[in-house]
Order: structure tokens, then sequence, then C-alpha cells
């Protein structure tokens, strides 16, 4: 098993997962350690996945070793195994009613772990691609953009020609955000170059910590992915309240599939909250300063 279902902050969605951090240890086999080459000082600080597995399914943990592993040691039979279990754990969604509004099955990629080589990238182009038409709809977050400390990762792992490895990467990884059923966000946080600055880069939805460096942004209401599907369908920049030091005070409708105008309506009304909220965030963070 290498897909996974639901977790408490996406929601019942499928997900695939990998091993978190920047890779360790010399070659392939430093993917097994860690799958994020462009992972930035605030991710080595404050990654999510060091604090809890990604899914309350202790399998889950299993399933990424087994999706590393696969994906390294075998591509073809990674994506054939990907197919399949999508459409089988598809059918389980579609059956309990768990699907998005017009019918299709969210998939997150890389609740933990990113696209940490183009061939692997190029194996999620060719998935994508073979379901196409079969309303799955795909999306995530990655710093695998940021070239220079790919090539720099790729480099101290001892992988050759880093420099062209890391541009590759991006190039797929631009192919793979126009497709259709995907959403892809260039993940950036204050340690990373600001992405707007990048021709490459513009069009590029951004999801930052605290901040985005595009101007306009929404805080995540940090309600189940599937219930507010801002980020599924890709509807604009988003940014994450730093998560070690955060108290949620927002209500959460949990039960409540929201239309895009009923999000629209609940994100109004909550605004003030996540006001006060944020500046709850900012004063902690000023007293409590290491
Ligand atoms: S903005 Fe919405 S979809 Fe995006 S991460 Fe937050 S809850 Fe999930």
């Amino acid at each position: 098993m290498l897909v996974v279902i639901g977790n408490t902050k996406i929601g019942k969605a499928l997900h695939v997962n990998l091993p978190l951090g920047a890779p360790r240890g010399l070659g392939f086999e430093a993917f097994k350690s860690g799958t994020c080459p462009g992972a930035s000082l605030w991710c080595l600080e404050n990654c999510y996945g060091i604090d809890r597995p990604p899914s309350e399914d202790p399998e889950s943990i299993g399933a990424l070793m087994r999706a590393i592993e696969l994906s390294l040691g075998d591509l073809k039979a990674f994506k054939e195994t990907i197919v399949g279990e999508l459409l089988d754990k598809a059918r389980f969604l579609e059956a309990s009613g768990d699907t998005l509004e017009d019918g299709s099955v969210p998939v997150r990629l890389h609740v933990i772990g990113d696209f940490y080589h183009p061939d692997y990238a190029r194996a999620w182009l060719d998935i994508v691609d073979e379901l196409k038409g079969l309303k799955f709809k795909f999306w995530t977050y990655t710093k695998s953009w940021w070239t220079e400390k790919v090539a720099e990762t790729y480099a101290r792992i001892g992988l050759k020609n880093p420099q062209a490895l890391a541009e590759e990467l991006l190039s797929t990884l631009q192919e793979l955000r126009r497709r259709e059923n995907f959403t892809l966000y260039a993940s950036t946080d204050k340690t990373m170059p600001d992405i707007t600055e990048r021709p490459e880069m513009r069009s590029w939805l951004e999801a930052g910590i605290e901040f985005t460096y595009n101007k306009k942004s929404i805080t995540c209401p940090e309600i189940p992915c599937v219930v507010c599907k801002y980020c599924i369908y890709g509807r604009g920049h988003v940014k994450f309240l730093e998560r070690r030091s955060k108290v949620r005070l927002i209500p959460k409708p949990w039960k409540t599939p929201l239309s895009s105008k009923a999000w629209k309506e609940f994100m109004r009304a909550e605004k003030d909250e996540i006001e006060k909220y944020l500046e709850f965030i900012r004063n902690f963070q000023k007293t409590n300063k290491p």
C-alpha cells in the first residue's frame, strides 16, 4: 500500500507521502532519508512532519517508506501501483460520498516529502496524464522550484550534473502545473528568495509561511482542505501560520462541505477572528523569542 486515506488536516482525501527533510548520505540512497532537495533553513527547523506522522493511520509511515523504495527501485512499477491504488481507493470515497462537489476525488501529494528528482516528477506527470478525464483532482506544494538549493543538495550528495538536474526538475514541475487536473503551489518562507523576482516563477501560485512575497494572499483557515478547497482548486496565494506556535482559535465547520460561495461567506465572517488570531501569534512570537 502506497496511497493513504485522509488525516485531520486534509480531511478525507487520498494522499501519497515520502520521507521528510533534506537528503542525507550519498547518491540515490540519500533520498531514503529525505526527499526535499529544496528544504530551506526554516524547513529544517520547523517541518511539521517532525512532530507527527502524515496520517492518523500508523500504516502511513510504512507506506511512505515503500513509496520511496519503489520509486527509486522501479519507477514503472511505482506508476502502475499508484494508478491501481488510486482507482481502487477512489471507488471507496465515491461509495461513501466523500468526493468534491463535481464528483472529483481529491489527491494530495506529499503531506510530507517533495519531488526529489526529475525522473520522479516525470512519473507523476505520467500518472496524472493516465488518469486524465477520470475525475481526480491533484494538489500539492513544493520547494523543489528553488534551483540553486536543489543543485547545492544534488552536489552535496554526489549526483552528476547537479545544476542541469535541478533545472530539469523545475522544467518538469512547470509541465505538471499546466495540467488541468493538477494544482501546484510554490512553497516559500522568509529563509528563501523572493519568488516574485524570478521571471520563471511569476505565474506560480505561492504558499508562504506567515507571509507571501506576492502581495495578495489569504490566511489558511485551518479547516480540513476537503471542506475549504481553496488550494485544491488553486484559487489564489495562501499563507500558513507557523505551526509550532499555533493555537487554534478559529471555529471549524468540520462536517459541512463548503461551496465556493459558502467558503467566501465563511471567510468574511471569520475575517475579524483571523485578524485577532494573527495578532495573537505576532505578540506570542515577540514575547517568546528563543
Ligand atoms: S487554505 Fe484551505 S485548502 Fe489550503 S491548506 Fe488551508 S484549509 Fe487547506
